[in-house]
């Protein structure tokens, strides 16, 4: 992953000018951020929404790809029209006999730096770079995969999730049929609800409208989820674990 600095060609610049100019520059790439739960009053909780829809958010557990505990909380969070996107493709997948997964949404900014500074540098190509922010810190991107909703259990597919190989494109043509079929046919119903499918995970969906929604870092238990009517939030009093 590249980094465009735009730095000019040192010169005779010292090796000290340099470090700092490339200090500031990075800094200065730094996405803004928005700390006040305030300032993202349309953030809602999935579950809340409708409770069909199931979660997995591995961030949660120790397994995920950095094999520790990142979330105090297992929820899932977007920004309320992304959401609503996400729920009418479930409900359109559900005479399929299938209901979506989800194993992550909104992510705190903080949360990815600390994916980026704890990866050695020569795996970084596979996490944000929490220079730009992620889509799953604008609350606006989603993990997911498809449940069965007769058996209740996540269904297979060609790879696991954040497994970094090639069997994660959603190009794969390798696995079985049936593992291609339930990929595309979840591609299929979350492109027709205005999301986009990461070219190297089949799992990972950027809504359209990302680019709107500012970086967020802000934690879960901050946030206070509008309720689905939107004007009682309020009254909402979630019970928080200590952690
Ligand atoms: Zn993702």
């Amino acid at each position: 992953m590249m980094k465009p600095l735009g730095i000019a060609t040192p010169g005779t610049m010292s090796i000290l000018a340099l470090a700092f100019l490339l200090r500031v520059s990075a800094v200065g790439q730094e996405a803004p951020r928005v700390t006040d739960p305030g300032q993202a009053p349309d953030l809602v909780e999935i579950a809340a929404l409708d409770p069909t829809v199931h979660l997995d958010i591995r961030y949660a557990t120790p397994d995920n790809f950095m094999g520790k505990r990142l979330y105090a909380e297992a929820r899932a969070f977007l920004r309320r029209p992304v959401a609503d996107a996400l729920l009418r493709a479930h409900r359109a997948l559900g005479p399929s006999g299938y209901g979506l997964l989800i194993f992550d949404a909104y992510r705190p900014w903080s949360v990815t730096k600390r994916m980026w500074d704890e990866t050695p540098p020569a795996k970084r190509d596979f996490v944000a770079n929490p220079a730009r922010g992620s889509n799953h810190n604008r609350a606006c991107a989603v993990d997911v995969s498809l449940y069965d909703r007769a058996r209740g259990g996540a269904v297979e597919m060609p790879s696991g999730y954040d497994e970094m190989t090639e069997r994660a494109s959603p190009a794969y043509a390798g696995g079985t049929a049936e593992q291609r079929a339930r990929r595309d046919r979840l591609r299929h119903a979350l492109e027709a609800q205005g999301f986009e499918v990461e070219p190297n995970e089949w799992w990972h969906f950027n809504h359209r409208d990302c680019r709107r929604f500012p970086v967020l870092d802000i934690p879960f238990p901050a946030i206070r989820p509008a309720s689905s009517s939107g004007s009682h939030g309020r009254e909402r009093v979630q019970s928080e674990p200590s952690a």
